[in-house]
């Protein structure tokens, strides 16, 4: 069985290795900053590989990592993967029953978790939901005091051999996994297959993608956990460049600092954190961006006047739209050739706020309700529908998620995004709204309708409706319309379902609001009509107002 002419990223971590053995692998830790090379990484790895198989897990099994950015939860990124074995990267700001679901339903078998994360994981830990899980590694030299059986990851790779016979592995074969959050109901599984994550790492790398090439310096401020920080891992080891990863919860300062000193030329992540960078130079922070070419801003809608301050910096935004379901960038909005000459500045940053252009070797279409295809007019709009190589096929588990969000026709499986758009005579894309119900709050997920079952469960509500509004900072937050039962006090009714809420969900999941109306608009099918609730709060202008510091997704 020769082999070896698949798509893996097992050349990938080759030719690093091999080719730019000194270019460095940088990263924030909670004991300072740590760095190596990719000569070390690659020892690292291999010896990761050789734990791997001494724990019995066999190939073709998951396994999970509970991590933010760093140099461990990377080495992870190879040697899981290229063992044959399938790396989950799981989402520790989710709320503990969906952590639990997610285990249970990959029956992941080892979880890498951090240590300021190992609280949060002991809280989650449910005896049923983690049945498959043989073993926790902390990563770091030392197990902290939690209800955790743990070993440390310095113990668990230290006296294994520096070197590895990384096996032949078909293209076909699950390399990744991550959840998304969907529509309605529970988190639905994505796996990435080796195939999947190869060609995603060869469309970002190139030109028409993020471009990222060996002379450059790349920090994914997107966590690892956020599909493989948007595959950037990856696409910085095929290029040859040096990588930085700003650790654990990193704040505008840290972030700051390693641009600085570290000569950051590409960084990535959503506005919220860009929000934050900006805040804190406008606060007369010093920083120099000078290092800094391009910032890639996707997950939600890049601000425009975010685009313009980063171009008074001399820092392009590279915008990005994507989607866990495609390894997860889909289209990048840059100027084409030619159209700088033509557009005003001012018609040039409408067009860079636009979802942009597919990368090279995607298909989509505009579908519209009637399923006919709409005109590149930039006016006609529908749902979006994908296809392509590092587009997944199918949901994980999930037969009934496949039925309704694929659809097939001769030229093969298209995704359907439930991203509604529109599409302009140069063929960029624009979202101007999401068929989808979730809110999306600084790049993280919430789900409406769970939030409106868990409000809903209140004896003093007969309906809730929960919405996302547009906030500055957050992107969307919660907003909750709840029509009480007779003879119910509103004031206490507020209190007590806030209450509730917070015994069950993170803070950040909780509405920003909760406002009493007499009845929920529905829909001529009788679905809520959360458009007309946001058209009506956006009315009442009631959106302003500053959420507190509680409502970021973070890791307390
Ligand atoms: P991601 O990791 O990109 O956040 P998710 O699967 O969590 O992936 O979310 C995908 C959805 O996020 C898209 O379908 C779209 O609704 C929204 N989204 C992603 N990028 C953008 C963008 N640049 N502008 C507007 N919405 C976006």
């Amino acid at each position: 069985m020769p082999g070896g002419t698949d798509q893996t990223l097992r050349p990938f971590l080759w030719r690093a290795e091999r080719m730019y053995p000194d270019t460095e692998i940088v990263s924030r830790t909670h004991d300072g900053t740590e760095r190596y090379t990719y000569d070390e990484y690659g020892d690292r790895a291999a010896q990761l590989a050789h734990a791997m198989d001494g724990t019995g897990v066999p190939e073709g099994e998951r396994v999970g990592t509970f991590c933010w950015n760093h140099h461990r939860h990377f080495e992870t990124y190879f040697a899981i993967p290229t063992t044959g074995r399938q790396l989950h990267t799981i989402n520790p700001l989710l709320p503990d029953e969906h952590i639990q679901y997610i285990v249970q339903n990959a029956g992941d078998r080892i979880i890498f978790l951090d240590p300021s994360l190992a609280e949060k994981l002991a809280g989650a830990y449910d005896e049923e939901a983690f049945e498959s899980v043989e073993q926790f590694v902390v990563m770091g030299a030392e197990v902290p005091d939690v209800d955790l059986d743990a070993v440390d990851y310095e113990s668990f790779i230290d006296g294994h051999d520096t070197s590895y016979d990384w096996p032949v592995v078909g293209e076909e074969t699950p390399a990744g996994m991550c959840y998304t959050s969907g529509t309605t109901g529970k988190p639905k599984g994505v796996e990435y297959t080796q195939k999947m994550l190869w060609s995603h790492t060869m469309a970002t790398m190139s030109p028409q993608g993020l471009g990222i090439s060996d002379d450059d310096v790349v920090m994914p401020v997107v966590p690892m956990f956020h599909v493989n920080a948007w595959g950037m891992p990856f696409t910085t080891t095929a290029a040859g460049a040096k990588h930085v990863y700003p650790g654990p919860s990193p704040e505008p300062e840290d972030i700051a600092t390693l641009i600085e000193e570290e000569g950051v030329t590409v960084t990535a992540g959503v506005p919220t954190v860009w929000l934050g960078l900006q805040e804190y130079i406008q606060a007369g922070n010093d920083v120099d961006l000078s290092s800094l070419e391009s910032v890639i801003i996707g997950g939600s809608a890049a601000p425009k006047a975010m685009i313009e301050w980063f171009d008074d910096r001399g820092v392009t935004v590279d915008h990005a739209w994507g989607m866990t379901e495609m390894s997860p960038i889909g289209s990048v909005s840059r100027l084409k050739s030619g159209l700088a000459e033509e557009l005003s500045y001012e018609e040039q940053i409408d067009k860079r706020a636009k979802q942009g252009l597919m990368v090279p070797g995607l298909e989509f279409k505009v579908v519209d309700d009637e399923g006919e295809e709409v005109p590149w007019n930039g006016e006609d709009f529908g749902e979006l529908h994908i296809r392509g190589p590092w587009v997944t096929q199918e949901y994980f588990k999930r037969p009934e998620a496949n039925e309704e969000d694929f659809e097939d026709d001769e030229g093969g499986r298209w995704l359907k995004t439930g991203d509604v758009v529109t599409v302009d005579e140069d063929g960029y894309i624009k979202i101007v709204d999401r068929a989808k119900d979730v809110i999306k709050s600084g790049g993280e997920w919430i789900s409406s309708v769970e939030l409106e079952n868990a409000i809903m469960a209140h004896d003093g509500v007969t309906e809730a409706a929960v919405v996302g509004v547009p906030h500055e900072r957050w992107q969307e937050r919660p907003v909750a319309f709840i029509v009480p039962a007779e003879g119910v006090d509103p004031d206490d009714l507020e209190a007590e379902v806030m209450e509730m809420l917070g015994e069950e969900y993170p803070k950040w999941w909780l509405p920003d609001d909760l406002i009493q109306i007499d009845e929920v608009p529905k829909t001529a099918t009788g679905k809520f009509s959360k458009k007309d609730l946001r058209e009506e709060y956006a009315d009442e202008s009631l959106v302003e107002g500053q959420v507190p510091e509680e409502s970021a997704p973070d890791d307390d």
